[in-house]
Formats: structure tokens, sequence, C-alpha cells
């Protein structure tokens, strides 16, 4: 009989080969009901295979004790068989009715009966027994119990064929095998009826799991892994999503918090050195803060894919010179000596993502002066020509340090994410372990990757080079020089341009913006066409083209981006092709993707920094407009004469308005003191308006108006309350009314505070113009007449009278501590309010 052993080994084989993941693994696929019971059916069919292996053998080595032990045990495996089977199609089919219980029970009837026969048989034969020269004999019982279960096994396929009507495609294919299954297994089992000797039962098993497994289970669990692997894609994604909102839910009140900070650092007493201490802490841990949630944000954009490298023509002098002053500081702090290798011959113009690759040396810069404690930093810059590319170089970047190295089994984790090493060494030492694998990842996204060799204890090297293309192969020669000179072009720039054919059209719903737009470029002869509304300059652009749009994104109605939207829309458009450049005051990182992605071509920060807006000009209006004068740049005498700050405008320091910025933002005195004056007028309107949408609680355009003021009175100069209504502007967009209701009040009382100051500047300014500013200020004499008369007026209830008084004081410059109430009294008349008139001139003497 050892060839039943055989066929019984066979069948073990195949199942075993086939089925190896699902009988084996601890993986995943086990958390899958069905495979869970399909993977109990397979150990119940081979526990009866094994019993047949050892019947084969038992009975050819005449073992007839154990054989007959084996044999119990193998009935009780048929039965058990059976049972799994019923359970798996159950289960499989997922149905609940009578059939599908009946099934179950009938499974579960079946496997008991044949234990309670098998037990019997212990003492009297009735399933079978063996004679004294160990011969095998069927009883009745045996063939009964098998009947039952070929009756069951048919009963599975009856149950399967039901639902193979209803079905389609794979599913039905799989049903099919189910019901062929129960079929070939229920047959074989009959034609062992009368052959007890003949392994048909373990052929038919044999034959049957193997369709399954072609036709059943490996599908599933393949569709089961790929479920699961869809599922684990969408969960990172989520991950990823939700970190990259969650830095930017966090920037805003870091920046706010910074922000504040700045403002204890100039109010609070300058002697205060404590307090001044305990700023300067709130500053060096709010940029460790923002530089991680940074981290976060681009290694999230990383993961999904959403950071792009961008690449526009740079100045390598001027990269090298923002990396070589942000490590200098750092290094200068640990006493650490910077050695710089640039090379001489490097040109000096590029084209690449500058942004990026300034990231990039930015991380493994701080990372040399982080992990060295004594020695120095040496920041090498070199190139290599590429053969068959004459516009192009390969750019080498090298950092070596002389610090704490890294060992060579930590090598390999250097670019795991959130990987730290020798943690306990470094514990001083602020980090998430996040810098390198953005690095390594921005470098791939440059087709290169980054080198690092170290020894541990001496020191490390970081290396990597970046294909960019050359703009211009003037060499960058000594880059300290080279940046000095670059730097004083763009001082001296206000003098240089000049574009008198160039048209620009600037579309911004804040007349004060579109007033420091057109004076920051007066100089330079453009003609400027001004539109403060989307629609206003969708009319503009229909009509004339223009050299470069900018476009204010936050505007009511119709915003920077729906605007541009409709006149890209056009496909005729005279404008198409025309530089879009979007004016914000949102700049935080991640807008330069957010813009250009909205169809922008490029955007500006507001208040607009002169700088960049001739940067930006000289890169986008046609070369052919544009002429730059032959000086060296030193600003001319009138420039010099009107950076120095007015002596009516000193003043104007202590009351919250810095002027010194407000001159630099608006590009000249002249232009600030217009851009002052429409400041001053609109206060009244602007803040009735405010107060409107406010008690109205019509958020949305409280929300449009403060964050135009923010940037007015940025724009003027006036910080603090820039940052107020951007604080109120930020409460307005997440709906938080409770801190609106709490700090509106007291932000238009400020706002109204600067009527005083601003009218008494002014005026002093005017008259100093006319010169004759000295005998014009009115003094105690002239203001108690005025006060006299105006008392004798209101008592008269005459209104002409009043408003001669007023217009004869119109020569004078009021006194500032008079100011208020002097206002308050040309306010009450113009109401004819005299009864106010009255009961305000009651306490003066
Ligand atoms: P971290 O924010 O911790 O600095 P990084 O990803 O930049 O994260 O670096 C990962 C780890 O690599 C660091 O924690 C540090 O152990 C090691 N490392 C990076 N740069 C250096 C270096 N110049 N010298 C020694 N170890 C370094």
């Amino acid at each position: 009989m050892y060839w039943y052993a055989l066929v019984g080994l066979l069948a073990t084989t195949v199942l075993i080969i086939e089925n190896f993941d699902i009988l084996f693994s601890r993986g995943d696929n086990q958390k899958f009901h069905e495979i869970k019971i399909y993977r109990r059916f397979l150990f119940g069919i081979m526990a009866y295979y094994i019993t047949d292996i050892l019947w084969g053998l038992l009975d050819s080595l005449q073992l007839f004790s154990l054989l007959y032990l084996d044999t119990l045990v193998y009935y009780v495996a048929m039965a058990v068989g059976v049972l799994l089977w019923t359970q798996f199609v159950v289960t499989y089919l997922g149905e609940d009715n009578a059939f599908s219980r009946f099934l179950s029970n009938a499974g579960r009837f079946c496997f008991a009966a044949v234990m309670t026969i098998t037990i019997v048989n212990i003492f009297t034969p009735v399933l079978f027994w063996f004679d004294e020269n160990g011969t095998y004999h069927a009883c009745p019982a045996r063939h009964i119990q098998l009947l039952f279960q070929i009756i069951l096994l048919m009963l599975t396929s009856v149950y399967t064929f039901r639902v193979i009507l209803h079905s389609e495609g794979t599913i039905k294919k799989r049903y099919q095998t189910i019901c062929m299954f129960g079929l070939v297994v229920a047959s074989l089992l009959l034609l062992q009826l009368p052959y007890p000797f003949l392994p048909l039962y373990t052929i038919g098993y044999m034959l049957g799991s193997s369709l399954l497994h072609a036709f059943v289970v490996s599908n599933e669990v393949d569709e089961l892994l790929q479920r699961q692997s869809e599922l684990a894609i969408a969960a990172n994604e989520a991950k990823s999503s939700f970190l990259s909102n969650m830095s930017h839910e966090i920037r805003t009140p870091i920046n706010t918090i910074l922000g504040m900070n700045e403002m204890i650092m100039r109010e609070c007493d300058k002697s205060d050195t404590d307090i001044l201490m305990y700023s300067k802490n709130v500053i060096t841990a709010g940029n460790t803060l923002l530089g991680i949630v940074n981290d976060i944000l681009d290694f999230s954009k990383i993961e999904e894919g959403k950071l792009e490298i961008i690449p526009e023509d740079y100045e390598l002098s001027s990269l090298m010179n923002d990396l070589i002053n942000m490590i200098k500081t750092k290094l200068d702090d640990k006493r650490l000596h910077l050695n710089l290798e640039i090379d001489k011959n490097i040109p000096e113009r590029l084209h690449g993502d500058e942004i990026r690759i300034k990231q990039i040396i930015t991380n493994i810069l701080t990372n040399a002066a982080k992990y060295t404690e004594k020695g120095s930093v040496t920041f090498s810059v070199s190139y290599e020509k590429i053969e068959d590319d004459p516009n192009a170089l390969m750019l080498k970047v090298a950092v070596k340090d002389t610090g704490i190295g890294i060992r060579p089994e930590d090598m390999d984790k250097l670019f795991i994410r959130f990987e730290r090493f020798e943690e306990e060494r470094n514990r001083g030492i602020e980090g998430t372990g996040l810098g390198l694998s953005i690095t390594e990842n921005l470098l791939k996204m440059m087709d290169s990757s980054l080198n690092v060799e170290s020894i541990y204890g001496e020191g490390s090297r970081f290396s990597f080079s970046i294909r960019q293309e050359v703009v211009d192969w003037q060499p960058i020669g000594d880059y300290e020089e080279t940046w000095k000179r670059s730097a004083k072009s763009v001082v001296g720039y206000r003098e240089k341009i000049e574009a008198p054919e160039a048209q620009i059209l600037v579309v911004d719903d804040n007349s004060l913006n579109l007033m420091v737009f057109a004076g920051l470029l007066k100089q330079t002869g453009i003609k400027i066409d001004k539109a403060e509304s989307g629609d206003e300059g969708i009319e503009y652009a229909l009509k004339k083209h223009y050299d470069i749009i900018f476009l204010d994104h936050m505007m009511p109605e119709k915003n920077g981006i729906e605007t541009l939207h409709e006149l890209k829309a056009d496909p005729q458009g005279i404008n198409r092709d025309t530089p879009y450049i979007c004016l914000t005051a949102n700049a935080i990182s991640g807008a330069r993707e957010k813009y250009i992605e909205a169809g922008f071509t490029d955007y500006l920060t507001k208040p607009i920094n002169t700088e960049e807006l001739e940067n930006m000009l000289l890169k986008y209006l046609p070369e052919d407009k544009v002429r730059l004068t032959t000086d060296d740049g030193e600003p001319d005498q009138l420039t010099q004469s009107e950076d120095e700050i007015p002596e009516a405008f000193k003043e104007l320091q202590d009351k919250g308005i810095d002027v010194k910025t407000g001159i630099v933002n608006t590009g000249s005195v002249r232009s600030y003191i217009s851009v002052l004056e429409l400041f001053y007028e609109t206060i009244e309107d602007k803040s009735s308006e405010i107060e409107r949408y406010y008690r109205n609680e019509d958020i949305e355009n409280y929300v449009i108006k403060v964050h135009a003021l923010k940037s007015s009175a940025k724009t003027i100069g006036a910080t603090e309350l820039g940052y107020e209504a951007q604080l109120l502007e930020e409460a307005g967009k997440r709906k938080d009314i409770e801190y609106i209701e709490a700090h509106n009040d007291a932000f238009i009382e400020k706002y109204r505070g600067f009527k005083e100051p601003l009218s008494y500047a002014l005026k002093k300014y005017n008259k100093g113009e006319k010169g004759d500013e000295a005998g014009r200020i009115a003094d105690r004499a002239v203001m108690a007449g005025a006060y006299e008369k105006l008392k004798d007026a209101a008592e008269d209830m005459d209104c002409e009278k009043l408003d001669q008084i007023f217009k004869d004081m119109e020569g004078y410059i009021i006194p500032e501590d008079e100011g208020k109430l002097f206002s308050e009294l040309q306010e009450a008349a113009k109401e004819f309010n005299y009864k106010t008139i009255l009961s305000l001139l009651e306490n003066v003497h």
C-alpha cells in the first residue's frame, strides 16, 4: 500500500505549494474573514491527507494497532473536511437564509454523527474493523456516513448554483468553481463507496482545491492586496494633506506671536534688559518652530507630489551671499571659522530653481554648524562644463565640517524621515530628522543626489552637483565684490531704468495702493492705467494691450484670480500673452506655487518693495522698451534729500507711524505725502464703513475692508495698526466673532486716533513748504479768542458765523494738545449741534 501513501504525499505537496501564502503567512490577508475560513478548511484536508499517508505506510509496515488509531482519525478528519467546506461556502456566499442555515447545521450534524460513530466503533465495530490478518473491513455505518457527506457536498453545489444564475463576470466564474468543487469531490466519493482502497477522495480534493486556487482564492488574495495597498495609499495621502493643512494653520498663529513679540520689543523700555532678553528668546524659539513647520509642509508636499521645481534666472552671487550671511551668524555664535572656496570662474547668471537650491544648501550648511563644536566649516562652490551641452554646467557644491561625524552604521539612516541618531549625544541640538530627507528628495527632483563622506569623530563632507543652464558665461569673480556691485546697482536702479513706451495696468480695490504703485514707478516714465476693481481692469484690458498686468489678489466681488481667469478665457484676447503678476499681502511660503498654478506669471508681496517691483519690470517688460541709463547708481541729490524725514513728520514717529518705512514703501517723500494725505482723508469714511459691516455682521466685507486697511497702514508705516488689522482679518477668515467683538472698537478708535496727528503733521508740512511755518502756529491767545467767538456763535445758533471762524482758523496750525477738541468742535458745527459746542467749550478757560 505504499502507493496509497504516495498519492497522499503528492496531494499534500500540491496543496502546500499552491496555498503556501494562505497557509503559512502571518500577513494582513489573514484579516480577511473568508480567507481565514478557507485556511481552516485547507488545514482540515491536510489533516485528512496525512491520515491517508499514514494509512499507506502503517499498512505496509503492518503496524496494526497504529493503523487502527489512524483509521479512527481518518474518519474524523474526513468529516471535519466536509464541515469546513460547508462553512466556507456559506461564508463566501455571504447569504443569510434558510438554505445557508440548513447547510451549516447539516455540516455540524454530519461531523457530530461521525464523531459519535467513530467513538462507538472503538467498542463495537459499526464503521470498520480489522481481522487478525490486519485486513480492513468496512461496516454499514461507513457507507451511510459517506452518503451523508456526498449529499452534503452536492447540496453546497446546489446552493452555489442558485447564485451563479444571478451573477456575471469573474464572480460568476468563482461561483462556478465552487459549485464544481462540490460536484467533483462528491462524484469521486461516490466512486469510492464500492472501492474503499482507492484514494479517490484524496484525488478529488486535490483536483478541487487546485481549481479553487486557480479561479477563486489567488484572485481573491490579489484583489485583497490591491485593496489594501489602495487603502494604504489613501491613508498616506490623507496624512500628508492633514500635515500640510496643519502646518498652514500653525504658521498663522506663529507669525502672530512673532509679530506681537516684535511690538513688545519695540515698545518696551529699552533699559528693561530682562524683557528684551525674553523677547529675543521668543524670536529664536518662534523661528525654530516656523522652520520645523515649514519642513513638515515641504515634506508633506513632497509626499503628495505637489512640490514643483520652478526654474528661473538667478544671480549666483546673490544666492551665495544670502547663504553666507545666514550661516556666518550661526558660526560666529559658536566661534567656528568659515572657509570659502568659491571658484572665480563660475558664471554669475544661471537658470534653475534658486529657492530650492538655497533650501538644500541651507540644510547642509545648518547641519554643519549644528553638529560641529570646534574647528571650521568649509563651503565650496565650483563647476564643470558639460561636454555636449554648451549652454549648461554642473554646479558642484560641498560643505565640509570638522564636527562629530557619522558612524558608518548610521549612514544608511541619514535620509530616513524623522530619523535622528545618537539622540543621547545630540540631545541639546534642535532638529526633526526631516532636513536631509527633504534635501535628498529635492535633489532627486533635480536629477541629483547627496553624497556623504564622514569619519566618525573627525568630520563630514556633504556634496552634490546639479545641472544648471547658463544665462551668461560672465564669471562671478571675487564673489563678495560681485555681490556688492550687484547690490549697488539695485539701489541706484531707481534712477537707471526708463521705459516711457511701456504700458502697464494695475488693478487694486485700494486707491491708496494704486497711488503708491504709481509713485514708485514715477521716475521710470512708464504709462500706468489704474483700475479699482476686477471688472474695471477687464474693461481696460479688452481695449488695450499691456506689457504687464498687475492684479491684486484680494478684491471684493471679483478677486484677482477670477479676474485673471476671465481675461485668459478669451482666446482672441489682446492681453493673452501679457505677463500677469499677482499682488498679494499673503507672503506665505508656497504662495509662489499657488499663484503660478492659478495662471499668474509671478507674484509680488505688499507692501511693495521697490527693488522687487523693479526686478519684475526688468524681467517682464519687453527688452526694446526698457532703457538703462549709464550713471553708476549713486543716488542723486534730489533722491538723497527726498529720503530725509521732513521736520513736520518727525513727531509722527512717536504716534505709531514709522515715517522712514513709509517713505521707503512709497518710493519718495513726495509720493509719501500724497499717500499720507489720502490715508488721512479716508479715515472717517473707511472707519465708518468698517463699523457698518461690523454692526451688520457682514463678516465677508468686513474682512475685505480690514484687509485693505492692513496694507494701507503698513504702507504708510503704521505697522502696529497694520498688525491689528491683520489679526482682525485672520479672525474674520476663521469666523472668530469673539475676537472681532473684543478688539474691533479699540481698533477703530486707534484708527481714528490717527486723524489728529496726521492732520497736524500734514498742515505743518504744507505750511513749511510755503515758508511761513513759524508765525502761523495758533498760540494760546489765538485759540482762546477763537473759542470765545465760537461760544458766542453757538449761543446765537449762527451757523454762518461758525463757518467763518473755522475758515479764519484754517490759516493756523492748531497746537497738538488742542487738536482733539478743535476737531470735535468742527464736527459738531458741521452737524449744527450747538449744544455739543457749548458743552465742549464749557471747561475751556
Ligand atoms: P536634523 O533635523 O536632526 O538635523 P537631518 O535630516 O538634517 O535632521 O539630519 C539627520 C541626522 O543626520 C541628524 O540628526 C544628525 O545625527 C546627522 N547629521 C546630519 N548632518 C550632520 C553633520 N554635518 N555632522 C554629523 N551628523 C550629521
